[in-house]
């Protein structure tokens, strides 16, 4: 049997990259050895330094929406893509987690279609499965979990509502904010039941990576670890890993111990 060859960067082409989490341990060999050989990588905010380290020979750019003082636009990472591949240089997009999953993939690709440039999908661990690695816990369980549902906090309020096949769904929701309040207030109109377990994991995969468990009667009340932080809540992560917790949990645990308030719905 001969081994695949390895990928090669070719020119004017872009590849749509997932990261992962942010381990380097935890790339794709398929992302590492684009990133070996690319011309240019264009990048995200959420990609730490320790994975960029792989990028020996290209002119790295960080195009993340918070970068520095400037506001990049979306049109404008679009054109920066375009502008270098139809300049014949290799490039790597590259997306913290997997480049399909809340990554603005689809607006990208729309653009390179339209400009007539080849692209690849390389996909990357996608954050909730490096949480739940982190918190060796599984997403399904036949006992408990028969579906899993990714969303995103960020449009919480007024989202819609989960139809109700989705109750025993373990909930994986990116972009959970600072304040879980709105979330919190979600998943409990969704009619979840208050002694859900949730769990906060920020940076995981990360060597400062945190844990908060907590249910979702206190949900609101958690103050999520560093950016970027991720909620779980299911049934299915009841035994969640709780070791090494000890620190966060007492930093947390005034806003743990109070009494719910009454949900008006
Ligand atoms: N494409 C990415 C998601 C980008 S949206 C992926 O597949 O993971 C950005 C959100 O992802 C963050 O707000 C956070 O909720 C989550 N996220 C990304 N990396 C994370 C990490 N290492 N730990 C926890 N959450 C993370």
């Amino acid at each position: 049997m001969t081994a695949a060859p390895p990928v090669t960067a070719r020119p004017g082409t872009v590849f749509l990259v997932g990261a992962g989490p942010g381990d380097p341990e935890l790339l794709t060999l398929k992302a590492a050895r684009l990133l070996a050989v690319a011309d240019v990588v264009l990048h995200d905010d959420l990609v730490p330094a320790a994975v960029l380290a792989n990028a020996e020979r290209a002119l790295v750019i960080n195009v993340g929406k918070r970068c520095g003082h400037k506001k990049i636009t979306q049109e404008q990472i679009n054109a920066s893509m375009i502008d270098a591949a139809h300049r014949g240089l290799s490039v790597v997009r590259l997306k913290s987690g997997d480049p399909l999953v809340f990554g603005r993939a689809g607006e990208e690709m729309d653009a390179l279609r339209a400009a007539g440039i080849s692209f690849e999908i390389v996909p990357g661990i996608t954050a909730a499965f490096a949480a739940a690695a982190a918190l060796q816990s599984p997403l399904t369980d036949r006992r408990s979990a028969s579906s899993i549902s990714f969303s995103s906090g960020h449009h919480a309020p007024g989202s819609s509502l989960q139809p109700a096949s989705l109750t025993d769904a373990t909930r994986v929701v990116y972009m959970p904010g600072r304040d879980l309040g709105p979330v919190a207030t979600q998943l409990r109109r969704e009619g979840l039941p208050t002694e859900l377990p949730c769990v906060v994991v920020s940076r995981a995969g990360q060597p400062d990576q945190q844990i908060v468990r907590t249910t979702l009667a206190r949900l609101a009340r958690v103050v999520p670890g560093p950016a970027p932080a991720i909620l779980l809540a299911g049934e299915a992560l009841r035994d969640a890993k709780q070791e090494g917790l000890a620190e966060v949990l007492r930093q947390a645990q005034g806003a743990l111990e109070e009494t719910p308030e009454p949900l008006s719905l």
